[in-house]
């Protein structure tokens, strides 16, 4: 008798769920292969059906790893494990059909717990069908806890009865802060130099970071490259200071 049918139908779904569908031992993935639920410490030395003993692997890893042999065994006997195999992917493809919809609603409850959030921080305004489409995007690139900080940081510039535009401004710069705060520190405070330059001065935008990054590289102190930034008359004043500073 085979792991697989002494393992209840739903351990067995919680064993590919916990693996994401995919063989533990070789990485391939239903329903490309046929998955089976194997023993880490095998039914034999006393392993039992437990979830924790149990994980996801496909059957050459599987065979590979359990002390059976494949019998040279008769073509009814072929037949028979052929149409068991039938009988599992179709299983498996049901299961991954559950498993998706289980995810996707999950997604779904994850993207208005983001807009419910959005919407109390923005007093008058609410997440609309099409800024949902959106915060679904992001939550394919960011986790909930960067969207949730970068909503905390966006709104904070926020006046005390922000307007629509306003507002749009806010929900367009969450994934730009998600983004920047991926960044390593210096990176984020010459970004920072860079939003000082551009509201106060006229700035060439296909130079400015490399000037200021080869400036930082030479030695220039990032703080002072705002302190800088925030008095510096013009471009050209800029450039020259930064180039000054790159060339040592
Ligand atoms: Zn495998």
């Amino acid at each position: 008798m085979s792991a697989r049918e002494n393992i209840r139908k739903s351990v067995r779904f919680e064993v590919f769920k916990r693996d994401n569908f995919t063989c533990q031992y070789c990485g391939a993935k239903a329903p490309d292969v046929v998955l089976h639920v194997d023993h880490i410490n095998p039914v034999s030395k006393g392993g039992d059906n437990e979830i924790i003993n149990l994980v996801t692997a496909c059957l050459p890893c599987n065979l590979g790893k359990s002390d059976r042999l494949l019998s040279d065994s008769s073509a009814l006997d072929r037949q028979r494990a052929q149409l068991e195999d039938l009988n599992e992917r179709r299983e498996q493809l049901e299961m991954m059909l559950a498993w998706r919809d289980e995810l996707q609603s999950f997604n779904e409850d994850t993207v208005q717990l983001i807009a419910d959030r959005i919407g109390a921080r923005l007093p008058g305004h609410s997440v609309n069908e099409h800024g949902k489409s959106i915060v679904r995007k992001w939550i394919k690139k960011f986790t909930v806890e960067e969207i949730l900080d970068a909503l905390d940081i966006a709104a904070e510039k926020l006046s005390t009865s922000p307007d629509n535009e306003e507002v749009n401004d806010c929900f367009e710069a969450i994934p730009r802060i998600c983004v920047t705060r991926r960044l390593p520190e210096v990176k984020q405070r010459i970004l920072y130099a860079r939003g000082i330059l551009r509201r106060r001065i006229y700035v060439n935008e296909s130079q400015v970071m490399a000037l200021m990054n080869k400036a930082v590289e030479a030695g220039l102190d990032v703080e002072e490259l705002i302190e800088y930034a925030k008095q510096v008359r013009n471009w050209t004043e800029f450039r020259s200071e930064m180039e000054e500073i790159a060339n040592g």
